[in-house]
């Protein structure tokens, strides 16, 4: 995800401050927060102060922000209840940060808000009618299907950028401030966060819905030691729905809000290191890197929003491409592709173990990729290796 200059307007940032600190927030003459502290002369006006950091994050791509408490105490209980039930899997980070991730004040001490912003991922070009598409797709055994949010570049890089860039123009609007910017990072309750400051709320898939937006955006946060009025939660909308419980290929969705991500295509494909289990190869079917469908399915989608940066368009190579194809690059060509991408986070021996597994699917499925297994069975990974001769096993 080349970063997209002409929306970010850097060059613009002391501009648009100068002009605000000329209005009604807080000028030189005025106070200024300094290292969280209000100036006790000076009555700041920090709805004002909110409305000002919407108005930067429009300007860096951002979609919408809202501002929550730190106070979390009432998630701890799921939170340990589902670490209890090992729903984790083999993501230990989660489980050695305990209660931290439920304790903003913890992770930074001297967090008084947290900043929540939300941006759009939906590639610029995606057509009307995409969600059908996409759908189709997974009926194409041949294709190998990697999950939209992860097409272009890598939104770590994206929204930790221009969290900083927007930090860095509030420092200039309200002085000097202690702040902490994340983008699924470190142990925060992104999600939740996210719908306590009136983001959306949190549907069955335990992914966050917005009205207006659907699911297909990214979150990030900021943590800062200045006191902020916190946004009003929404409502949630949906009602006796049960679309991505029921499309879910391996179950995962074991009770409404409750994801077990051992059995995630998305936590398989990509968090999980070692073999995948026998028993979810067949239902990846052609996906190889993450999964989409309980969020194709959720009719809320049909408002999901174009991202208005170019770093979310697809990279050639990332949608519509063949196995067949994907599965001869080598590991140099692999990581020139996906410098940048969040694919290369994997690394190269987990991205062939899941096309081994999408081209045995295709085998079982009368597709000829015989050959292009074969080349590989006797791969010098071990894991690799096991996954194409179970790929080869699948023609019946
Ligand atoms: S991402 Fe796929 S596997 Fe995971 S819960 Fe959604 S539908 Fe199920
Ligand atoms: S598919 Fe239905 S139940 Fe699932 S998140 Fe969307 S609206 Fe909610």
């Amino acid at each position: 995800m080349q970063g997209n200059e002409s929306i970010g307007n850097i060059n613009l940032c002391s501009q648009v401050c100068r002009k605000s600190l000329s209005g009604c927030l807080v000028g030189p003459d005025k106070g200024f927060y300094n290292g969280g502290v209000t100036n006790n002369s000076t009555q700041i006006d920090s709805n004002l102060v909110v409305s000002q950091i919407q108005a930067f994050a429009r300007e860096l791509g951002f979609s919408q922000i809202g501002v929550a408490s730190v106070d979390l105490s009432s998630a701890e209980t799921g939170l340990l209840a589902w670490l209890q039930q090992g729903f984790h899997g083999d993501m230990a980070y989660m489980a050695s940060h305990g209660l931290k991730r439920a304790r903003p004040t913890e992770l930074v001490p001297g967090t008084l808000s947290i900043i929540t912003a939300r941006m759009d991922y939906l590639p610029r070009a995606t057509s009307d009618g995409w969600q059908t598409v996409e759908i189709a797709r997974l009926s194409q055994p041949p294709e190998g299907i990697v999950s939209i949010y992860a097409r272009g570049r890598d939104y770590h890089k994206v929204l930790r950028n221009r969290l900083q860039q927007l930090s860095d123009r509030v420092a200039f609007l309200i002085g000097p401030f202690g702040h902490r910017v994340f983008t699924d990072s470190a142990p925060v309750l992104e999600a939740e966060l996210a719908a306590r400051s009136g983001q959306g709320w949190r549907g069955k898939h335990t992914l966050l819905l917005n009205r207006e937006a659907g699911s297909l955006f990214f979150l990030g946060e900021i943590y800062v030691d200045v006191s902020l009025p916190v946004s009003d939660p929404v409502q949630a909308h949906c009602g006796t729905c049960t679309a991505c419980i029921d499309v879910c290929p391996t179950r995962a969705i074991v009770a409404p809000h409750r994801l077990d991500a051992r059995r995630c295509i998305s936590y398989l494909t990509i968090e999980h290191a070692g073999a995948i289990p026998l028993e979810f190869r067949e239902p990846m079917g052609n996906r190889i890197y993450g999964c989409d469908d309980c969020q194709l399915v959720c009719p809320w989608n049909k408002f999901a929003q174009r991202s208005v940066l170019p770093d979310f368009d697809p990279r050639e190579g990332m949608s519509g491409q063949q196995l067949v194809v994907l599965f001869e690059w080598t590991e140099a060509e692999f990581l020139k592709r996906t410098e940048g991408s969040p694919i290369r986070r994997i690394g190269f021996d987990r991205w062939q173990r899941n096309i081994a597994v999408a081209l045995g699917n295709a085998l079982r499925q009368g597709v000829d990729v015989t050959a292009a297994l074969r080349r590989y069975a006797d791969h010098p990974s071990a894991l690799v290796r096991e996954h194409v001769l179970w790929a080869l096993a699948q023609n019946m």
